[in-house]
C-alpha cells in the first residue's frame, strides 16, 4: 500500500511516494518553475506530469513505479486555522475552508489549495488528506494563544498565535520519545525546529502548549532572513522616524531582516561560520544572537512545563551546527540540562543522544522527517475513515 505527498508552493511542487509497510521512499521529485517560462502552466499540469513520471518514469531519470496501490494522496497545508485540528479527508467543503483561511496564509494556502485541487483530478477515486502545519498546536491553551491585544479583534478576526511547523515538532517530540523508550503520551519535551525557518515548541504528555512562531511565521527566534520577536512600536518608529515606506516593513522583516540583516554576509549558516572563522565581527554577532534568542526561549519553556524530558535539535542548523548546540546549552546544569560534549560534536544529522548520562534533561538529535509524517497522519485518517 503506498501513499503520496504533495507539498505545493507558488512555483514549485514537491512529492514522495511511500510504501507504508517499510516507510521507504519509492519515488521522489520536485517540479519547478510553475507558470514560468520553461516549466508547466499550472498545478494541474504540474500533477499531470508526476503521474506521468511515477507511471513512466518520465524526466527526472526516474524508473517507472506501481502506483495500482495508491491508498491516499496526503497534502501538506500550512494554515488550518482554528478549524482544522488534525489531518482531515478533503472533499468539497474542506477545500473552500482551506480557501477562506487565505487572509491568514495569503502566500502559502492558494498554492496549496491549487495543488490539492490538480491532485484530485489526476489522481481520482482515491481519498485526499490535508495535513495542516498548524493542527499540531491547536491544543494551546488560550492564555499561551492570545495576544494581549483588544478581544474583538480574536473574535472577528482570528487574530492570535496559531504557531507552525507541527508536523516536524509532532514528529520529532514522538519520534525523540520512541528513541528513548518512552512513551510519547506522557513525554515532556522542548522541540527546536533549526532551519531556514526556526520556532520552538514546548509539548506536555505529546500535546503542544505553546509554540515560538505567531499568527504568521514572523514571530519569535530570528530566523535566516525574518527578524523574529521586535518591540512592536518599531512598525510606527520606522516608517516615521526612519522613513521606511509602511509598504515596505513587511517585506524587510521577513526577507531582509535576521541572520542575513545583521551580519549583512547571508542567511545561510554555513556561509556565516566561514565569515566568523574569516575574522568577520557581524557574522559572529549574528550566530551569537541566534543562540542566544533561543537560549531565552528554552528558559522561558522550562518554566511553562512541569518538568522536562528532552530538549530536542531538529532541521538542517539543529542536527548539523553542533556549536550552536553547546551554545544554547552551555552553562544550564543548574537547569537539568548537561550536555556531552564529545557526543554532540559527533552528531551530525544522524538521530543520536547528546547529553550527559546524568543529564536530568536528555538532549537529543533527531533528524525530522515531515513527508514521511504526513503519509503516516494521511494512513491514519484515512484507516479511521474506513475502519
Ligand atoms: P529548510 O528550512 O529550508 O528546510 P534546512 O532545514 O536545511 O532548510 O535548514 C537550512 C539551514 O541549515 C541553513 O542555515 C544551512 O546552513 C543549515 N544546514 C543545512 N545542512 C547543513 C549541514 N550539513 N551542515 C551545516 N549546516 C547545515
Amino acid at each position: 500500500m503506498k501513499i503520496l505527498v504533495i507539498n505545493s508552493g507558488s512555483s514549485s511542487l514537491k512529492y514522495q511516494l511511500f510504501d507504508m509497510l517499510n516507510g521507504k521512499v519509492q519515488a521522489r521529485g520536485v517540479l519547478e518553475r510553475i507558470g514560468e517560462p520553461g516549466g508547466v502552466p499550472d498545478h494541474t499540469a504540474a500533477l499531470t506530469s508526476v503521474v506521468n513520471r511515477l507511471r513512466h518514469g518520465e524526466d527526472g531519470g526516474a524508473s517507472a513505479v506501481d502506483i495500482s496501490d495508491l491508498a491516499a494522496v496526503g497534502h501538506r497545508v500550512v494554515h488550518g486555522g482554528e478549524r482544522f485540528v488534525q489531518a482531515t479527508v478533503i472533499d468539497d467543503s474542506v477545500e473552500a475552508a482551506i480557501d477562506a483561511l487565505t487572509p491568514l496564509a495569503p502566500l502559502h494556502n492558494p498554492p496549496n489549495l491549487a495543488g490539492i485541487r490538480g491532485a484530485r483530478h489526476a489522481f481520482p477515486g482515491i481519498p485526499h488528506v490535508a495535513v495542516f502545519d498548524t493542527a499540531f498546536h491547536q491544543t494551546m491553551p488560550s492564555r499561551a494563544f492570545l495576544y494581549g491585544l483588544p478581544y474583538e479583534y480574536y473574535e472577528q478576526h482570528g487574530v492570535r498565535r496559531y504557531g507552525f511547523h507541527g508536523t516536524s515538532h509532532a514528529y520529532v517530540a514522538r519520534a525523540a520519545a520512541d528513541w528513548l523508550d518512552r512513551d510519547s503520551n506522557r513525554f515532556n519535551a522542548i522541540t527546536c525546529h533549526l532551519g531556514n525557518g526556526c520556532s520552538m515548541a514546548a509539548v506536555r504528555h505529546g500535546k503542544s502548549v505553546d509554540t515560538s512562531m505567531g499568527l504568521t511565521p514572523l514571530e519569535g527566534l530570528m530566523m535566516g532572513t525574518r527578524s523574529g520577536d521586535i518591540d512592536p512600536a518599531l512598525c510606527f518608529f520606522l516608517p516615521n522616524a526612519v522613513g521606511i515606506p509602511m509598504a515596505d516593513m513587511e517585506n524587510m522583516l521577513n526577507k531582509q531582516s535576521g541572520l542575513l540583516g545583521v551580519s549583512g554576509v547571508s542567511n545561510d549558516f554555513r556561509a556565516l561560520r566561514e565569515a566568523a572563522n574569516d575574522g568577520n565581527p557581524r557574522a559572529r554577532l549574528a550566530m551569537d544572537m541566534f543562540a542566544y534568542r533561543i537560549r531565552k526561549y528554552l528558559g522561558a519553556y522550562l518554566a511553562v512545563l512541569d518538568g522536562c524530558d528532552a530538549l530536542v535539535f531538529t532541521g538542517g542548523i539543529g542536527e548539523h551546527q553542533a556549536d550552536i548546540r553547546a551554545a544554547i546549552c552551555g552553562g544550564l546544569s543548574h537547569l537539568g540540562i548537561i550536555l556531552d560534549a564529545d557526543r554532540n560534536a559527533d552528531a551530525d544529522g544522524q538521530a543520536m543522544c547528546v547529553s550527559h548520562p546524568k543529564s536530568p534533561v536528555a538532549v537529543v538529535v533527531m533528524p525530522t522527517n515531515e513527508e514521511l509524517e504526513i503519509a503516516q497522519q494521511t494512513l491514519a485518517v484515512v484507516n479511521r475513515q474506513q475502519g
